[in-house]
């Protein structure tokens, strides 16, 4: 093997190692994101759970303040009977009597409204306990792929750290100025910086290579460069 032509397979190598790396990078990426996304879901649900709670509170609070309304108006009845007994004209015994069965009516609208309430207290109480034994559900599920995923995660960082050591052991062996090359192509090239060149096509941009190039890459005594793309380009045998 002449020395370009193994730099150049250092380079593939090097390169294939590279794809391999963003891989297990996108990867880790991704695993984090849908990680992130269960946070979410589960963060979601709580709220759900406080805010139904909230909800129930403000129902028991409303309850609390027609029954305290209703006790005080059961108070004035009490009092209006008190002064019915006292009253010396029928128009003032007319009026209190008048006075009673208002706040009777009131009062029976009240003890309505406060059975509504009650089957409302009910409702949301029901609710609550579902939606918090659906979290308790999901909140294991989450516990246990929340895990699953940070190990899937290490494992993918230590394959990262695994192929960047080999990509470290491989790139020793090349020339320095070959790798210089080679980060100035990786700037310029979407995708693979070193592609072959089958039947005079090259693999990175599929043009034709002008047929002295051709004839010159399979030399391997310097480095060549796709003109159309200006990859790094070498003759591979049609296999
Ligand atoms: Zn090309």
């Amino acid at each position: 093997m002449s020395n370009i032509q193994e730099q150049i397979h250092i380079l593939v190598e090097v390169q294939g190692v590279e794809l391999e790396i963003h891989q297990a990078g996108r990867l880790v990426h991704a695993l984090s994101d849908e990680s992130a996304a269960l946070d979410r879901a589960v963060a979601e649900r709580e709220d759900r759970v406080s805010s139904e709670k909230a909800a129930l509170d403000d129902l028991k609070k409303a309850y609390r303040d027609l029954e305290s309304e209703s006790k005080v108006n059961a108070g004035m009845i009490v009092k209006s009977n008190e002064k019915l007994r006292a009253v010396k004209t029928n128009k003032e015994y007319q009026s209190i009597l008048k006075e009673i069965d208002e706040i009777r009516k009131k009062n029976s609208s009240i003890e309505d409204r406060m059975l509504e309430q009650l089957e409302a207290i009910e409702s949301a109480e029901n609710s609550v306990k579902a939606e918090a034994a659906e979290l308790a559900g999901f909140f294991q599920s989450y516990q246990e792929k929340k895990e699953a995923f940070a190990a899937k995660e290490k494992r993918e960082r230590q394959t990262v750290e695994a192929l960047n050591d080999k990509k470290a052991r491989i790139s020793a062996n090349a020339d320095p100025k070959i790798i210089t090359v080679l980060d100035d192509v990786k700037k310029k090239v979407r995708g693979l910086a070193v592609v072959p060149v089958q039947q005079a096509i090259c693999m990175g941009c599929h043009m034709n290579i002008p047929a002295q190039l051709f004839n010159e890459l399979q030399r391997f005594d310097e480095l060549r460069f796709c003109p159309h793309c200006h990859r790094i380009i070498y003759w591979k045998e049609q296999g």
